[in-house]
């Protein structure tokens, strides 16, 4: 096994010890991406000299004995819609040009003082908008179990980045899934924190009220690791909660023992694939063993979740992306053009994407005059149902339980001609961004060895629950192997 290949807590412990150091890591993991990158498409671009510089100043740091968090010296693949100071920053887009931030996003920033170290910017779907990766201007990122498969989106190429060794932890942005999902497709674990836990200054902005940075790891215990670095109020983010934040590490050695569960009935219908509803049934029995009560439970408004999400996503796209316009960032249209009017439009015309076009279009008319209170406000209005059916939930269970999504990994270019398919994919996930709620995906089984994932939703701001069941689905000891 490469030190690449090791799960961050691993490669802590060996650290502290001095038996390797963080060059060793590093170099390895540039290694991992030299032999796959090629063929995964996991990064927009890679930093390798910065990287070793950080991995040297990390051993230096652990070796004065310096007392660092966890993941100093552990290298981390940032999505590319997250600004990261000197590097270039892409989201996916044609329209950002070779855009290169002046600052780091919050996120990158703690988890550079932290002593992490950033390898580079992991591929995307143009501005978060997909759920396969396939939507990026460099190409789609590659699952790494079956390369004629999509890694998931939008995330893809941090999960696939993970999953592959060609990074050790990653982070994510979901909006309305693309952490988890990606991670279910990988096999990787991923996590969505509730909304307000991570500060969301400096990533660049898909929906604002939905948009939630959040880790990816190998395995539960490393997610924990990597949100102990990330989360916490933050000053520069008017929406950061000014909570106290625990020690993630310290919650997932918990039992679940006593624990309630929820299963809602509106998830395990008609459309949700055989193979991963056994696969999730044989997850709850494993919990139920460990002393966990199961109990059904309803989700009313779940039917609606992703007409709802696609109303609001898209409104908030339409205004967030207003400000590419060919003169204060990346990109600008090279045509032959005197007038300031035709220059916005041959820029945007030419930078974005055709989905991000679509959305664009689909938002500004469900915001107009005419047509605001027909979809947009109506959608603000069910999505607050969505809210309630969560809250009176959560009066019950402790946490609740569903696939992370209807399907296993689906074949590039299997879904893209058809955009209503590609956004069914988000059936499991949308909601809890419409919410704010946290949850993650752990993989819970193989079929035909493509992972499956499960789904734990946590109370907001209970990540500690999500990250302790996780950690329970995640561990796989002998007694479990009997279930
Ligand atoms: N697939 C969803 C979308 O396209 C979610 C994307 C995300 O979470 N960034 O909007």
């Amino acid at each position: 096994m490469e030190l690449c290949d090791k799960s961050a807590m691993e490669l802590a412990t060996l650290l502290r010890k001095g038996y390797i150091s963080s060059r060793e890591i590093t170099e390895s993991v540039f290694k991992r991406i030299e032999e796959k990158e090629k063929t995964l498409n996991a990064y927009i671009t890679t930093a390798r000299d910065t990287a070793l510089k950080q991995a040297d100043q990390a051993d230096e740091r652990l070796r004065r004995g310096e007392k660092l968090p966890l993941i100093a010296g552990i290298p981390l693949a940032v999505k590319d819609i997250l600004c990261t100071k000197g590097i270039r920053t892409t989201c996916g887009s044609k329209i950002l040009g070779n855009f290169i931030p002046s600052y780091n996003a919050t996120a990158v920033e703690r988890a550079l003082r932290d002593g992490a170290v950033i390898i580079g910017k992991t591929n995307m779907d143009e501005f978060g908008m997909g759920s396969s990766t396939e939507n990026s201007i460099i190409g789609p990122a590659k699952n790494p179990i079956d390369t004629g498969l999509v890694a998931g989106g939008s995330s893809g190429g941090s999960a696939a980045a993970v999953a592959s060794g060609e990074a050790v932890l990653a982070l994510g942005t979901d909006t309305g899934g693309s952490i988890r999902q990606p991670s279910a497709f990988c096999g990787t674990a991923g996590l969505k924190p509730t909304y307000g836990r991570v500060s969301r200054y400096g990533v660049i902005a898909y929906a604002s009220s939905l948009d939630q940075v959040g880790p990816v790891g190998r395995t539960v215990e490393d997610c924990a690791m990597l949100l102990n670095a990330i989360a916490g109020h933050d000053p520069l983010d008017s929406t950061s909660a000014d909570i106290d934040k625990p020690d993630f590490l310290q919650a997932i050695k918990k039992d679940v023992k006593g624990l309630r569960a929820g299963l809602p009935k509106e998830y395990f219908i008609e459309g949700l694939d055989k193979g991963i509803k056994k696969k999730i049934d044989q997850a709850v029995r494993l919990l139920e063993k460990h002393g966990v009560e199961i109990v059904e439970i309803s989700l009313p408004h779940t039917k609606y979740a992703v007409s709802v999400y696609y109303l609001i996503a898209t409104a908030e796209a339409s205004s967030n992306l207003a400000r590419y316009d060919g003169v204060k960032y990346g990109f600008r249209s090279e045509a032959d053009i005197d007038d300031v009017i035709m220059m916005y439009e041959a820029t945007r015309s030419d930078g974005f994407g055709a989905e991000v076009k679509r959305r664009i279009m689909l938002g500004t008319y469900v915001l107009s005059a005419g047509y605001y209170d027909a979809y947009y406000l109506k959608a603000q209005k069910i999505r607050a149902m969505i809210k309630n059916d969560f809250d009176r939930a959560f009066k019950d269970v402790d946490f609740i339980i569903t696939p992370t999504t209807p399907c296993l990994p689906f074949r590039l270019g299997e879904k893209l001609s058809d955009p209503l398919q590609m956004y069914l994919v988000d059936i499991y996930t949308v909601s809890l961004n419409l919410s704010g709620l946290p949850g993650m995906n752990v993989k819970c089984g193989d079929i035909n060895g493509l992972p499956v994932g499960m789904q734990i939703i946590g109370k907001a701001f209970d990540e500690e629950m999500v990250l302790r069941v996780g950690n329970r689905i995640h561990r796989k000891d002998a007694k479990d192997a009997e279930v």
